[in-house]
């Protein structure tokens, strides 16, 4: 026996308790063992939190407390998301996963960026539509109004592309794909797959967000002449699309660290969304020309 150990180091006393324990990890059924260390992938943990794991509850996650607080826990579930480093430090493998409500919440935050795409597309339209009917006979476009036309109908234009809407979805439906593909190589033994999809679910309120902000700056950038030139077309696209990719990548490295505890993190999170990005990229590519 290790005298270093700590006392609650030491096994529990299984006779005394009824509940399923399993490796948060793999899933591993861990009853009756000595060691706080699950013999199939290898994670060490502390009985403690274990035995805590069999009833332990989020007190704001929208997994827990849909059936309480459904709109309040919703709400608090996106918000939290927004900030993924905070996010995770109250979502751990030992936080019990619910694969309905985690769907949920991933397929609704992407209804919601449609709907806030297409009210941008709509509002900037309008903008574009009224600085146009500005035309003074005889004089022309007051200046203001003809600056206003461009960057509105550049916004307008920009955020219409389909590619530009469909683009991040494509990436987040590919990182997932990605991650359960690759849950076999990344740690010593088959990840849970729900762990996966609460990556990438957690993940895609933070991505929408930062592309919707990367597109609407990049359309507003596309209305000015910058040395003669404009920031248009396919240029626009690439540079909001490598943004696309960093951002990504960061937010599933977040999660492969804080929350799967995974080796080599940042490997992980950037080489997801640099495929992901890439076979959005080539989807909408195929899809353009007409496959
Ligand atoms: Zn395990």
């Amino acid at each position: 026996m290790d005298t270093l150990e700590a006392p609650q180091q030491a096994a529990p006393d299984w006779s005394q308790i009824d509940a399923e324990i399993c490796c948060p990890r793999c899933g591993y059924n861990l009853r009756m063992l000595e060691r706080p260390r699950c013999p199939e992938c290898g994670l060490s943990y502390d009985w403690a939190d274990i035995l805590e794991e069999a009833r332990w509850q989020s007190d704001f996650l929208f997994e827990h407390q849909w059936r309480k607080r459904p709109l309040r826990s919703y709400l608090a579930t996106i918000l939290l998301s927004l900030r993924p480093t905070r996010f995770w430090t109250r979502v751990s493998l030992h936080t019990r996963p619910h694969p309905r409500p985690i769907w949920l919440v991933f397929l609704s935050v992407q209804a919601w960026f449609l709907l806030v795409m297409y009210a941008i597309v709509y509002a900037s339209t309008a903008l574009a539509t009224w600085s146009l009917r500005q035309w003074i006979p005889g004089r022309g476009y007051p200046p203001l109004a003809h600056e206003l036309f461009l960057i509105s109908n550049n916004v307008a234009r920009f955020l219409d592309d389909y590619g530009v809407r469909v683009q991040p979805l494509l990436a987040l439906w590919a990182a997932l794909i990605v991650l359960v593909c690759l849950r076999q190589t990344l740690a010593r033994c088959r990840v849970r797959g729900v762990h996966m999809l609460r990556i990438v679910a957690y993940s895609a309120a933070p991505l929408l967000f930062f592309w919707t902000l990367l597109t609407l700056m990049v359309g507003l950038a596309g209305g000015f002449t910058i040395k003669g030139a404009r920031f248009q077309g396919q240029s626009a696209l690439l540079a909001a699309l490598l943004g696309c990719v960093v951002s990504l990548g960061i937010f599933i490295s977040v999660g492969a660290r804080r929350y799967a505890r995974l080796p080599r993190p940042w490997l992980v999170g950037m080489v997801t969304a640099a495929l992901s990005v890439l076979f959005g990229f080539t989807a909408v590519m195929l899809w353009r020309v007409g496959y």
